[in-house]
């Protein structure tokens, strides 16, 4: 057997507490993988695509994990399941947007194993990249995707820079479009971030999708909820195939309501671009007005201003805007 056919040793650690988890990953730094439901990580190693020195296993850590209610909204910790939030009645209840985004994932085994942390700091899907070309994102000088040949159906309308790759999360946009925030943890104590402000594009880095750094590890993610206020969900994916298959482009929308009328208005899409990517326009177009046909088709015509659609993604752009349009109707 070639030496390329087998997996590179790797130490593993399994912490208990996140404080050990912490020293670990701050001690290791990019020596060490941090590993949950694995879903994405053991791709990438069966593939010997990339390796690492050490996985530190999350999921041993009982405080990462679970779904409760807090005072201002409802707290999610970090290696909870996607099946885990799909079926938590408080979810369904006050958030069901991101339940129906997490029961729109994969299919029933990954969304058992695979964490909600794991979901949103995932990598990209590109297959070139996945297959371990050395293209941008992979420390090359090239973006395969992006050449008159590159197969690029998947790819971004929005964001690119270099690299055309898209985010491929279904519940990223769903957390984008509920305000939710993300706690991470460091040998300097825990930060606070927007879920927004969590994912990067390839302008402001080209070698991973999100802020995170060596030694960081999320802890947990706060939604705001308050049952007092009429906040009207609404989450479609669009797929190949209806299970075990990524997002072509999703939707994921968030509008609250007054006396009939939308008062905040939150659409975010996947699959278009290498971050969430919010609907801007929609939004300010749909404040003020009735949810509803009239308000859906002009919002529809504002959905993909802007694309620049690669050789064989122009469809995703009549896909947004049906979305958008289903969404106002639905
Ligand atoms: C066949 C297949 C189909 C899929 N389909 C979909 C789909 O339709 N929609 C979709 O959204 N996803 C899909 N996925 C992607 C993904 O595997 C799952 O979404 C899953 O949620 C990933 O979670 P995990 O816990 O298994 O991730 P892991 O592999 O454990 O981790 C993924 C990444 O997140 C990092 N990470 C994990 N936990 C933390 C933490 N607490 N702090 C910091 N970093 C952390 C890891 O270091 C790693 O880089 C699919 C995967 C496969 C294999």
């Amino acid at each position: 057997m070639s030496a390329f056919d087998v997996m590179s040793d790797t130490e593993l650690y399994q912490p208990v507490t996140v404080e050990d988890a912490v020293v670990l990953a701050s001690r290791l730094a990019e020596n060490a993988w941090l590993v949950a439901g694995g879903q994405d990580t053991y791709g990438w190693l069966k593939d010997r695509a990339k390796n690492t020195q050490a996985m530190i296993e999350l999921s041993r850590i009982p405080e990462l994990s679970g779904i409760k209610r807090s005072a201002s909204g409802i707290e999610i910790g970090a290696t909870t399941t996607l099946t885990e939030i799909a079926n938590s009645k408080l979810i369904q209840q006050l958030i069901p947007l991101l339940g129906e985004a997490a029961q729109h994932v994969a299919s029933p085994q990954i969304r058992n194993v695979g964490s909600i942390a794991g979901n949103i700091a995932q990598d990209t899907r590109c297959w070139y990249y996945r297959r371990g070309l050395s293209c941008y994102r992979a420390g090359g000088n090239l973006c395969y995707a992006d050449t008159p040949e590159g197969m690029n159906r998947e790819h971004c309308l929005f964001g690119a820079s270099r690299c055309v790759a898209v985010s491929p999360s279904d519940t990223a946009p769903a957390l984008v479009a509920l305000g939710a925030t993300i706690v991470i943890a460091d040998s300097s104590g825990n930060h606070t971030i927007a879920a927004e402000d969590f994912f990067v594009g390839p302008d402001i880095d080209i070698t991973r999708m999100n802020i995170l750094k060596p030694g960081q590890i999320i802890v947990s993610i706060h939604i705001p909820a308050d049952p007092e206020i009429n906040v009207r969900h609404y989450f479609e994916k669009v797929a190949d195939r209806n299970v075990w298959d990524f997002a072509l482009v999703n939707i994921a929308v968030s509008l609250e309501m007054q006396a009939g009328k939308i008062t905040k208005a939150r659409f975010v899409c996947a699959g278009v671009d290498c971050k969430p990517y919010r609907l801007k326009e929609v939004e300010r177009y749909c404040e003020n007005k009735a949810a509803g046909s009239e308000t859906a088709e002009g919002a529809a015509r504002l959905a993909a201003k802007g694309a620049v659609p690669l050789n064989h993604n122009h469809f995703k752009i009549a896909l947004m805007q049906n979305l958008v349009r289903r969404a106002l109707r639905g």
